[in-house]
Order: C-alpha cells, then structure tokens, then sequence
C-alpha cells in the first residue's frame, strides 16, 4: 500500500529528517518537492501565529492541506529570547554560529541558565489544529557535541548530561520538543484516519 502524502512547509533538511523518521508511514513532502520556492515571511508575533503563516500559505497557494512546526528556544534569564526570533537572533543572515555565541555572550555571569525548547505544529485543511511539545534543560557555558543543528550544541536536556548534540539522530529524535509535538499530531491523524 502506498504511504499517505503529507506536505511540511519547510525546507530544512535536517528537521525534515527528523519528521519523516517520526512519521514513518507518511511520505512527507517539503516545499521544493511541491514546486514551492518561496521563502514565507514568519511575520506573526507567537509561534502559534508564525505556524499558521505557513501552513496556511501552502493550503491556499497550492491547495493541499499541510503542516508546519514553528520552533524556538526560550532563555528565563533573558526574558524568554531568542523565542520566535531564534533563527535570526544574531542576525538576517540567519547564522547558527552567531546566534549560539550570542546567546553564550548575553548568559556570561549568569546563574540561572534554565530554557527550553518549543515547538507548535499548525495543521491546515481549512481550518488550523494546533499540537505543542516542550522540554526543558540548560543553557551550556560552552558548544558540546557535533550532531544536529541549531542551538543543538548548547542546549543541555533535562538531567540527562548532554547536549542535544551530543545525543545520536534516533535519540534526539525520540526526545526533542518536535517529537512530543509530532506525537500528539499523529495520533490525531491516527484518530481522524488520515
Ligand atoms: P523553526 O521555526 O523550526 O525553523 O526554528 C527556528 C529556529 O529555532 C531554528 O533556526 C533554530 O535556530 C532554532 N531551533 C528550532 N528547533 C531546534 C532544534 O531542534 N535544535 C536547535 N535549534 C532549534
């Protein structure tokens, strides 16, 4: 039997990894594969909202219904930043090395490093469903591990002593704030027979 087509509106290759090996009997799709090559602005002011954007720019420029996860990393000790402005916190050229250093930079001296890690999925066939995942850890005072992407190297997870990349693909995958958001999105398609 052929897989169910699913769209995400993304085309970060290595989150897409990440879906496709937690949703293993969809054949997920990004932009590019659905001939999509613009770059939708995220221009809401909540993950919620950003998630939707693209979702929905998907549903009502291609008429297929979609998926989005709109992610980001919150520091307590600086007012919830990066936040929705995680992939461009040092900058428009979106560079995760800077990013990372300037998070670093602005905990320097900073005792409490408690964060975490948010994702929101926004399902979209014409009307949105939402589906959230959180996990909670600490801000490193220096890069640890080579896997993943992101902030990976710099996010400590919970009590287990490593950063999420120094974790392998399969367990970051099976840990990660978008692995209990995929979760309770799937079991909702399971539920509607999707
Ligand atoms: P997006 O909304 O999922 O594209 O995520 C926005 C930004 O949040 C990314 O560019 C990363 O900087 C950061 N981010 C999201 N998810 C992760 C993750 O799993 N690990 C590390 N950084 C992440």
């Amino acid at each position: 039997m052929s897989k169910k087509v699913l769209v995400i509106a993304s085309n970060n290759q290595k989150k897409i990894a990440e879906i496709k090996f937690l949703l293993p009997d969809y054949h997920i799709k990004s932009l590019t594969d659905i001939g999509c090559h613009v770059d939708i602005p995220e221009t809401a002011d909540s993950f919620e909202g950003n998630a939707l954007i693209k979702a929905k720019y998907v549903f009502d420029h291609h008429q297929l219904p979609c998926f989005s996860d709109d992610s980001g990393l919150v520091v307590k000790s600086l007012s919830g930043a990066p936040g929705i402005y995680s992939a461009r916190y040092a900058g428009e050229q979106k560079n995760e090395q800077e990013n990372m250093n300037k998070v670093l930079d602005n905990l320097k001296g900073t005792k409490d490093r408690s964060a975490y890690f948010i994702t929101v999925i926004c399902f979209y066939d014409g009307t949105p469903q939402y589906f959230e995942g959180r996990v909670n850890g600490f801000i490193t005072d220096s890069r640890r591990g080579t896997n993943g992407f992101g902030y990976d190297p710099i996010f400590e997870l919970g009590t287990s002593g490593k950063t999420f990349a120094e974790l392998s693909e399969q367990e970051k995958s099976t840990n990660s704030h978008r692995a209990l958001a995929v979760k309770k999105f799937s079991q909702t398609l399971t539920k509607e027979g999707q």
